[in-house]
């Protein structure tokens, strides 16, 4: 937009300086012409003097240069009196014109140069004309009179109106020492006034072609004047327009693009910030499912846990151990390594619980379930409440010994807790154990449910056993442990059987 601004800038200022120097040319023309006129008049004058004669040759010869220069309006010869010795005019005219500026200055001017002077009111005619004049002088130098030409104001005018220099367009037409010969639109007020102050003037002042932004003293507008000095005559010529006018095309369309561009613009904004608002949006969305969806996860797997484990003992329940148990058969087979199950059961627990109240026999349970966990080291192993006051131990890839191993271990494990029990005979809390093995493709090949079943089946049959033989003790196929017989017998000793219970399971783990 600003290069669309100084491109119309620019275009005015050529516009308004071609416009300028056509109407020098046309004024030096004119110049030259009545500058002619004038020094042929002069010479005629010198030369044929001022008798009946030569005034008459001299009148017929105005008459007919009258008709071949339109420009100029009249031609007067002047004695040196001021009275009027001959004219274009075509007919004698009885006047006197000494009273006008330019025959004083004649008068006491002597030097045969032409003398332009402000437009006036012809005498004669009562149209608004420039005089140019020139002196006579004899060669010895008397005063003769003064030979004038007139040129029409209305004859600039008619050019001026010819030209395109827009509606609020300016021409000024000054003389050197700032008087105004002619303004367009034309303003008789303005004729001859002096503009040797205004701005116009100072700007020609400095160079004699130019083109700058002014503001006019006459009107105070702003405008681009286009100025120029005519070299050859006292003439200086000005051609402005209104910055309003020659601006008002590219206001218009700036004015349209800017008000396009703001909406685009705005609606661009609207637009993009909906978009960041839907993204923040999206953005929170998506970290608050990411949180949910660990969220989710994370309860799942305690749902898991949850689903796997017991919760007073916090082992293994009986659900997952009945899917450990299945699945350790199927491997133990495909592997063909053996697996070993044991089960536990607490003794005399009945009469805890009736003795000491269910919160302690809970609490002995948990305290059970530790010794369990803590003997349970071997990954793969896992200790289960099966149910009630029973437990059960699987382990992969553990032949009986092994199992009965482990198992006496636990047995002493839960006496060395020495949790007081009146109705036992060891006055401890104890437990039996009963301990069987499947070595595959010894016995029975049966697999899935009916296979864990089976060796269910033994070790409860083992624990059974332990049972009749007097409890605290561990049972295996190939019948009691040593270490079993021996707490039976410890515990029968009373008080000392927590202590007793604790050599036996030392002398079992050798
Ligand atoms: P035995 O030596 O023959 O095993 O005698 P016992 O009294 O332990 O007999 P049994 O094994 O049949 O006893 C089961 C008792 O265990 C019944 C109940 O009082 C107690 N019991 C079972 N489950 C729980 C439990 O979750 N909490 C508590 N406090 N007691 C339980
Ligand atoms: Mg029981
Ligand atoms: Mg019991």
């Amino acid at each position: 937009m600003w290069s669309a601004r100084q491109a119309q800038i620019q275009q005015t200022r050529v516009a308004t300086s071609n416009v300028a120097r056509m109407v020098g040319a046309q004024v030096e023309s004119a110049m030259k012409t009545a500058s002619m006129a004038l020094s042929d008049m002069a010479e005629r004058a010198k030369h044929e003097g001022t008798g009946e004669a030569a005034r008459e040759r001299l009148r017929t010869h105005l008459g007919e240069l009258a008709k071949v220069t339109p420009e100029l309006y009249g031609m007067f010869l002047y004695g040196p009196d001021g009275s009027w010795l001959a004219t274009s005019l075509g007919r004698e005219v009885q006047g006197n014109n000494a009273d006008r500026a330019y025959f004083q200055y004649h008068r006491t001017h002597r030097d045969a140069g032409i003398h332009i002077a402000a437009p006036v009111k012809s005498k004669s005619t009562g149209v608004w004309i420039i005089p140019v004049s020139r002196g006579i002088y004899a060669a010895d130098g008397t005063f003769m009179g003064v030979a004038l030409v007139t040129l029409r104001l209305n004859f600039f005018e008619r050019i001026y109106d010819e030209l395109d220099i827009g509606r609020t367009g300016v021409v000024l037409l000054m003389l050197y020492d700032g008087t105004v010969i002619y303004r367009r639109p034309f303003d008789e007020k303005l004729i001859g006034t002096d503009l040797s102050n205004g701005n116009i003037f100072k700007e020609l002042r400095k160079r004699p072609v130019g083109s700058t932004f002014l503001v006019a003293k006459v009107d105070k507008v702003e405008r681009l004047y286009s100025y120029r000095r005519l070299q050859n005559f006292p003439f200086l010529v000005s051609v402005g327009q209104t910055k309003a006018e020659l601006l008002g095309d590219w206001k218009r369309s700036s004015m349209l693009i800017g008000v396009a561009v703001l909406l685009i613009s705005a609606m661009l904004a609207t637009f993009a910030t909906k978009l960041v608002r839907q993204i923040a949006i999206r953005d929170r969305l998506d970290a608050q499912l990411r949180l949910y969806s660990g969220e989710l996860e994370k309860r799942n797997v305690d749902l898991r846990m949850l689903a796997h484990t017991d919760q007073l003992t916090q082992l293994a329940n009986r659900r997952r151990f009945d899917e450990v148990l299945e699945q350790e058969l199927r491997r133990a087979h495909r592997g063909r390594t053996p697996l070993s199950l044991i089960m536990l059961d607490l003794d005399f627990f009945k009469q805890f619980n009736d003795h000491y109240g269910h919160l302690a026999g809970d609490e002995c349970l948990q305290r059970a379930a530790g010794v369990l966990s803590d003997q349970i080291i071997r990954t793969g192993d896992l200790a289960a409440r099966y149910g009630g006051e029973e437990f059960a131990v699987i382990m992969p890839n553990t032949g009986e010994d092994g199992a009965i191993a482990v198992a006496e271990r636990v047995r002493a494990g839960i006496m060395a807790l020495r949790i007081p029990h009146q109705h036992s005979p060891a006055q401890v809390v104890t437990a039996s154990l009963g301990v069987a093995t499947l070595y595959p493709g010894k016995g029975g090949n049966a697999t899935g449910a009916a296979a864990a079943l089976e060796l269910i089946g033994r070790a409860d049959r083992h624990l059974y056993d332990a049972k009749q033989a007097g409890r605290n003790q561990v049972r295996g196929e190939s019948g009691s442990s040593a270490a079993g017989s021996s707490a039976t017998g410890s515990s029968a000793t009373g008080s000392s059987a927590a202590g007793g219970g604790a050599a036996a399971a030392n002398a079992a783990a050798r």
